[in-house]
């Protein structure tokens, strides 16, 4: 199966023109482009042979459109602008947003009805790590327990333990696909298993080398158009 790059550019950038261009330089097949809201529907036009991603999406989806939920986009918004992947439960939401493993299952629901595919974000604090990979398994077991009660869709699951995203300090790959391989024997139908954290050039083929591991959930250097080209460039290789 073909590996799957997610372009996570989180808060970023700041005007449409440079989101169009950073949108035009990585669109290859095989990635997922996800740019905040505001630039959503203009890149998504822009792109010819990469996916269009959404961030997040809220977990009410009225069919007619509306609802008294000020600030909130459905994913039937996200669906009618061409988005075909939303990122929910990322660990930045978890934190900053205070989004409980309740809340991410709503969304989960929500954007499954909706006919998007899901890309849920799972992965273990640091001081769980510190006790050891069965301990990460653990956590992670019941995060994916909770964020999927009563989900029925399109799913892809990022293994993101917290500690490592946005660090520079990447996992140890054989302890990932590991952690790949428990989640792909845990959830059913096995889901496609993507390694996120600090993934750059450098450390693409350390995880992408694996089977198991089918693609790369990429933050920071999806921002750089030339570093995420290169990691383009080596996951292309492996497959
Ligand atoms: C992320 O956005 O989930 C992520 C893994 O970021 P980074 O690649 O910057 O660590």
């Amino acid at each position: 199966m073909q590996k799957l790059l997610i372009a996570n550019w989180k808060l970023n950038p700041l005007t449409l023109p440079e989101a169009i261009r950073l949108g035009r330089a990585e669109d290859k097949k095989g990635v997922v482009i996800s740019p905040p809201f505001p630039f959503v529907g203009a890149v998504g036009k822009a792109l010819r042979y990469a996916a269009l991603g959404a961030q997040d999406a809220f977990w009410e989806s009225p069919p007619a459109g509306g609802g008294p939920y000020t600030g909130e986009v459905s994913p039937a918004m996200l669906k009618k602008l061409g988005v075909r992947y939303v990122i929910l439960g990322h660990s930045e939401r978890r934190r900053w947003l205070g989004e409980t493993d309740k809340m991410i299952n709503r969304k989960v629901r929500a954007a499954m009805a909706a006919g998007l595919k899901v890309i849920l974000c799972v992965g273990e604090p640091k001081e769980v790590r510190r006790r050891g990979i069965g301990r990460a398994m653990a956590y992670v077991k019941n995060q994916l327990r909770a964020d999927l009660k009563g989900a029925r869709g399109s799913l892809v699951i990022a293994y993101e333990p917290i500690w490592a995203i946005g660090t520079g300090k990447p996992d140890n790959p054989k302890e990932t696909v590991e952690i790949a391989r428990f989640i792909k024997r845990f959830v059913r139908p096995r889901p496609r298993v993507l390694y996120g954290g600090s993934v750059t050039s450098r450390n693409t083929k350390n995880f992408l080398q694996y089977k198991d591991i089918d693609g790369a959930l990429v933050g920071g250097a999806s921002l750089k158009a030339v570093e995420f080209k290169k990691i383009i460039t080596i996951t292309k290789k492996l497959q």
